[in-house]
């Protein structure tokens, strides 16, 4: 019976495990800090791409397979846990989105249901919006997942499980061939072996994987973000404008995001950071500039080139995998994501073709965005 070495505690590896292990696979999941504590625990949990029609196919083919799967995914995890993620299917509310003209072709070949509103029907249906702007393009279909809980029951589920076991503050150093064709792991106390090993290192992917001779151009890229105390009703759907939103948790906090920059590994929150999301989130809906802000943080995100991650077997190595890379889409796509690398390591057919995120197929060259 194969075992699986995952490297990686966040949604990525957490998920997978879940997923293995429901096929009857061992799973060991190191991780080097705390479970669940970096990107999927920092992020807004937006069940979508933010402007879903400017990212590439690859993209739009995983994020709408994890979309049908996540509202299943989350009463699977409460009923077994008791452990509730929260997914609130609120809808989206894009404020005079760029690109508009092409959002028809876009949707109509993905199958998504949207409506343009005007600026009365839009505050008709969030009378707590400033009037700033023309008019609105509503998603029915987005919701939002409350990933810290998300972490949260999928750590209970998998305690929960005799096929896996969870090992914090571990982190791995190196990965080895052995002779007998599996792979060892290092860590600073010790060395594991296992059939399989997937990378499911988030931001730090990229440096581990240089040190096994592979260059795959993941990096960090800081997201800086806040929550308001609850205020059940202010807002209800996700408020999206100039690459800004809000965020209504079903418990009335608000989360507003987010920043997006390049400082290495540094997660410390700024001033300024906090004044230009606090600006914004008072200019949609000025309501807010009464409600205290419960909380600021930054997390890292695995910034991949164009948000395509890297599915798949590392090249020159059998039995190693990365998934990793999902930059600003790690939630939403973290279901198919998962689900693909399942397929490719129990030898299933794929939910979608696995070529676009095999570590060597060319990535589309530029900005990441
Ligand atoms: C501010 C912000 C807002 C976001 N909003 C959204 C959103 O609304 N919707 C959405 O879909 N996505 C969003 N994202 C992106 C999403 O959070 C990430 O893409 C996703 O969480 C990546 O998951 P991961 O498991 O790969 O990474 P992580 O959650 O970072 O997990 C990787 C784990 O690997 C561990 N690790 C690394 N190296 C080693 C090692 N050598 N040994 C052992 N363990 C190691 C790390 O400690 C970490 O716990 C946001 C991100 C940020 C920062």
């Amino acid at each position: 019976m194969t075992d699986v070495l995952i490297v990686g505690g966040g949604v990525i590896g957490l998920l997978l495990a879940k997923d293995l292990v429901q096929r009857s696979v061992t799973v060991k999941l190191v991780e080097q800090g705390e479970i669940g504590a970096e990107a999927s625990w920092a992020g807004g949990g937006i069940v979508s791409p933010l402007y879903p029609w400017t990212y590439s196919d690859p993209i739009t083919a995983l994020a709408s397979w994890a979309q049908n799967a996540y509202p299943e995914l989350a009463q699977e995890l409460k009923g077994a846990t008791g452990v509730d993620p929260e997914f609130n299917p609120c809808g989206l509310l894009m404020l005079d989105p760029p690109e508009k003209d092409r959002i028809v072709d876009w949707a109509d070949s993905n199958q998504k249901q949207f409506g343009v509103l005007n600026r009365s029907t839009t505050l008709q249906k969030e009378p707590a919006l400033e009037k700033k702007f023309s008019e609105a393009v509503w998603w029915p279909q987005i919701g939002n997942i409350r990933n810290p809980r998300l972490l949260q029951s999928l750590v209970v589920y998998l305690q929960g499980q005799r096929l896996c076991s969870l090992e914090p503050h571990s982190r791995v150093t190196g990965i080895q061939r052995l002779d007998s064709g599996r792979v060892q792991v290092s860590t600073p106390s010790k060395t594991l072996s296992a059939d399989k090993v997937v990378v499911c290192a988030g931001a730090w992917a990229g440096d581990l994987l240089a040190g096994m001779g592979i260059d795959v151009a993941i990096q960090p890229v800081k997201g800086q973000m806040m929550v308001f105390e609850p205020r059940p009703g202010l807002i209800n759907s996700i408020i999206l404008h100039e690459g800004r939103y809000l965020i209504p948790r079903l418990d009335g906090r608000i989360v507003v995001g987010s920043t997006l920059e390049h400082t290495g590994y540094d997660k410390t929150t700024t001033n300024e950071a906090r004044d230009s999301l606090l600006e914004k989130a008072c200019e949609l809906v000025p309501a807010l500039r009464s409600v205290p802000v419960e909380a600021h943080w930054a997390g890292l995100r695995p910034g991949a080139p164009h948000g395509i991650p890297y599915i798949g077997s590392l090249p020159g190595w059998d039995n190693v995998f990365v998934n990793a890379g999902h930059f600003r889409n790690g939630l939403v796509l973290a279901p198919a994501s998962v689900r693909l690398m399942t397929n490719i390591l129990l030898g299933e057919e794929p939910i979608v073709d696995p070529s676009p995120y095999h570590p060597l197929s060319p990535r589309p060259s530029g900005e990441m965005f």
